[in-house]
């Protein structure tokens, strides 16, 4: 079992950005020499980096105005088909300079350091052109240049049907499959494609259109499924080897059981439940009980969950998930980290791993989730560097 906190009296050396040990400090001393900094973390609850597997941290523009239509009675469906959800930031984000992108994430990404979070996932998907779609992806290169936040970029030029295609829909997936996708993958700016497989999205042929031309073109697969209808999208995922598939609120019976035999991981956003008011939270204790691998992301979009960072989460997705505070910190790191392809290089403290750290002023794990809100890291650490300190 990797590491998961650190025990009571350890201390963590690290060097060249990587953890070169994990014992009781006193040992660690000896080891570390006297030029060594130290951070002395008082006692405090220190784990390993956070990781949030499944973002839309750039876009432009904002969706408060919808969240009141919701709170008054719409549908994010309703919105969404009537020219707003998705379709706005389309527009917000077309007319945003890929300079004016970065900006408003910049500030977003500040917010995961200082929660505790190390590592991101970053999906394009608001541009919708090979051109926008690609401002995008190197809007999420810059971010992750400028700031000490790990990025891993994925491709979402299937996120909705612009209205432009609407009827004529298979030439949008055309575009997709011929243009955006060899554009994206010969410019190195995506490690994985995803498309939205839902009701009012993609249907499940289009989506495995998608998904083999990515697969072809050397990106790794993500899938958004099973959020509003099941339309068969977490068995194509894990028939085409999928790295997670996301959403699952209403997966089916077959969907876990699919899920429960393959590598390919759960990814929950019960943030995303929570903010469009529904009661219908995915199965989390059907699908580790069936012996699922289990992560849990923050889904921050402008949307449906404008949520300040995955710590924010902790204690209501634990809720309603009915995960165990253990559970729940092995699903935002080293389960996370599988998702991404890096549990060899993040997710856990153990020597070999990159030295990201998150010390929260709390003394144990259960009093991680028993405080809630949008509790700031009393420290944060990537690669053995101080980059957030409360
Ligand atoms: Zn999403």
């Amino acid at each position: 079992m990797a590491e998961k906190t650190l025990a009571r009296g350890d201390a963590i050396l690290a060097r060249d950005g990587v953890i070169a040990g994990v014992a009781p400090r006193a040992d660690l001393e000896k080891r570390a020499g006297a030029e060594c900094e130290t951070l002395d973390c008082g006692g405090r609850l220190v784990t390993p980096g956070l990781v949030d597997c499944h973002t839309h941290l750039i876009y432009g523009g904002s969706r408060a105005d919808e969240y009141e239509m919701r709170l008054a009675g719409a549908a994010y469906m309703e919105i969404f088909e009537a020219g707003g959800g998705i379709h706005a930031t389309v527009r917000d984000t077309r007319a945003a300079s890929e300079d004016e992108l970065v900006a408003s994430a910049r500030g977003r990404v500040e917010v995961l350091l200082s929660h505790g979070t190390t590592t991101a996932e970053v999906k394009s998907g608001y541009g919708l052109t090979t051109q926008e779609e690609l401002k995008m992806l190197r809007a999420a290169a810059r971010l992750a240049e400028e700031l000490p936040l790990a990025v891993v970029p994925t491709f979402l030029g299937a996120h909705a049907i612009p209205p432009d295609y609407a009827d004529r829909r298979g030439d949008f997936v055309a575009l997709l499959t011929g243009e955006m996708i060899p554009a994206v993958a010969g410019a190195g700016l995506a490690e994985y494609a995803d498309v939205f497989c839902d009701r009012g999205a993609f249907d499940l042929g289009e989506t495995r259109a998608v998904l083999a031309a990515a697969r072809d073109a050397g990106l790794k697969l993500r899938l958004h499924a099973d959020e509003f209808e099941a339309l068969g999208g977490t068995e194509l995922a894990v028939e085409l080897g999928a790295a997670s598939v996301d959403h699952l609120a209403v997966v089916t019976d077959a969907g876990v059981k699919a899920l429960a035999s393959s590598d390919t991981v759960a990814v929950l956003l019960p943030g995303t439940t929570v903010f469009l008011g529904s009661s219908r939270f995915a199965p989390a204790r059907p699908l580790i009980d069936a012996g699922a691998l289990v992560a849990v992301a923050s889904d921050h979009n402008p949307g449906s969950c404008h949520v300040a960072s995955l710590r924010a989460i902790l204690t209501p997705a634990a809720t309603y998930l009915k995960m165990k505070p253990a559970e729940m910190l092995h699903a935002v790191t080293v389960n996370a980290a599988y998702s991404l392809g890096r549990a060899d290089r993040i997710g856990s403290l153990e020597p070999g791993k990159a030295a990201d750290v998150a010390v929260f002023d709390v003394g144990d794990v259960n009093e991680l989730f028993y405080d809630w809100g949008p509790t700031r890291a009393w420290a944060t650490v990537v690669g053995g560097v101080v980059v957030h300190r409360d």
